[in-house]
């Protein structure tokens, strides 16, 4: 892979016309070494925001040994890079196949479940396999309710009362049984975890024995652009909310009980920007070579405020003048797509032209994963930059549809 210091070195030695991934490794092991030595439990990877060989790799270079997992391309992928990580197998809706892949081949030995058929699934592999169930946690996953730029709690988790019975069921038969939540990605709101645990608390107060673990999942917001439009208030530092965390935890009283994290975009979202080429400038709109169906779906699903930087083609310059003033762009993405536009614009100089280029900060989580094929685009092109993005020039700034006026 080439190395350069910055996106603008790579990007004006190698004039790119796809979308090129700029890596920082430096960054991504800072990223979850600063996590690990924040929470007070394991910290298991998910998989799924970025699983990317170099990713999980630099991950289990900077110590990262669980990771949480949803498939078997997922078993495979950190298989591929660790002999011997401890793999979560934390989806709650499995194939029964797929049940059996993860003990019998991946030496999987912990588990999510929400329903009692899922339990059913499990206990019938378990018995085939002839393992024994007090080798396996099985964690119970609750529903929770927040505000997150992504809310899952529609979709998955126990009610209360019967993740309850769920505990008790898997108790009986022998496991070992935690309760684990996902609050989200990208949480919107520091009491969050709190009210997750006093859900969580409430379980652990009525199945009757110790919990073996409690998992408290993914959403710790990334660093992004701050939107001054944005309704939703700008959240605490990760150290701010962590120390929280850990004191919701110690009032709670599950500092005793065995604890798991899984998060993902906190840890890999700075670690790659973007570079980016204005393939068209149409009065303030901008066309560029990726989009919705490339790298740029997460922010524009979850309305996320991406910071983005100018590089100026030399020659564009020459001929427009220098960078003046800073205007909001519609973005809109490579393909034909009508709804491939960006849902924030970029704010950039007034001067940028067709043939320039813009890097792209914090874009790690959920773009690389998210990549799809469509009308024929589909950028794979890496290289290895040294300074993090908040290190060079300022980003030119961010802000929302609702304030299209310049500043
Ligand atoms: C997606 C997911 C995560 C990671 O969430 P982030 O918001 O990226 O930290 C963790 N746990 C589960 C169960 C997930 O589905």
């Amino acid at each position: 892979m080439q190395r350069f210091a910055t996106a603008r070195e790579a990007a004006l030695s190698l004039r790119p016309d796809d979308p090129v991934y700029c890596f920082r490794p430096d960054v991504l092991k800072a990223d979850a070494r600063g996590f690990m030595s924040m929470f007070p439990g394991k910290t298991a990877y998910a998989v799924k925001t970025n699983g990317e060989e170099l990713v999980l790799r630099t991950l289990v270079e900077a110590g990262v040994t669980a990771f949480d997992v949803a498939s078997p391309g997922e078993f495979r992928a950190v298989r591929a890079v660790s002999k011997d990580a401890e793999m979560l197998y934390m989806h709650p809706v499995k194939a029964q196949s797929d049940i059996k892949l993860a003990l019998e081949t991946y030496g999987i030995r912990v588990i999510a479940v929400d329903h009692e058929d899922e339990i059913t699934k499990l206990t019938r592999v378990v018995r085939a396999l002839d393992i024994d169930p007090g080798q396996i946690t099985v964690f119970v996953r609750i529903q929770t309710k927040g505000s997150a730029a992504y809310e899952l709690s529609k979709k998955f988790g126990a009610g209360p009362a019967n993740a309850v019975e769920l505990a008790q069921r898997l108790h009986r038969t022998g496991y070992r049984v935690g309760v684990c939540f996902h609050v989200g990605s990208q949480i919107h709101d520091p009491d969050t975890y709190e009210r997750a645990l006093a859900s969580a608390d409430w379980v652990r107060n009525r199945v009757g024995f110790a919990l073996a673990g409690l998992d408290v999942g993914g959403g710790f917001p990334a660093d992004y652009g701050h939107d001054p439009a944005s309704k939703v208030p700008e959240m605490p530092s990760l150290g701010q909310l962590m120390s929280r965390l850990r004191a919701d935890l110690a009032e709670w009283q599950f500092d005793e009980v065995p604890l798991v994290a899984e998060p993902g975009r906190v840890i890999v979202a700075r670690a790659f920007s973007l570079i980016v080429r204005v393939l068209l400038r149409k009065g303030r709109r901008l066309y560029i070579n990726d989009g919705i169906w490339a790298s740029l779906s997460d922010s524009w699903t979850g309305k996320i405020t991406l910071p983005a930087r100018f590089i100026a083609d030399p020659a564009i310059r020459s001929r427009n003048g220098e960078e003046t003033n800073i205007v909001p762009f519609k973005v809109c993405g490579a393909t034909c797509d009508s709804v491939d536009i960006l849902s924030r614009p970029f704010w950039l100089p007034e001067t940028i032209d067709t043939g320039d280029w813009i890097e792209i900060g914090h874009i790690g989580a959920y773009s690389l994963s998210l990549r799809t094929r469509f009308n024929g685009f589909y950028p794979d092109t890496f290289v290895e930059v040294t300074t993090p993005f908040e290190e060079g020039d300022a980003p030119q700034g961010f802000a929302s549809l609702e304030t299209m006026a310049t500043p």
